[in-house]
């Protein structure tokens, strides 16, 4: 098993156009769940989707 090394990388969040650190732990993260597209938004944002994601399903399941 070869050991892949990761650096941070500063990424710009797709909704507030803020920078952010995609950092080397969260992109071995990535790389071990096989995801080859790094993050379009800031951690912030990823929740915030996420959270309305789990809403409008908690609102079908209504
Ligand atoms: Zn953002």
């Amino acid at each position: 098993m070869d050991k892949k090394e990761f650096n941070d990388i500063t990424l710009v969040c797709k909704d507030c156009g803020e920078e952010f650190v995609w950092t080397a732990g969260e992109q071995a993260f990535y790389h071990e769940k096989g995801f080859t597209n790094p993050p379009a938004r800031c951690p912030e944002h990823r929740a915030k989707r996420k959270a309305r994601q789990n809403n409008r399903f908690y609102k079908n399941e209504r």
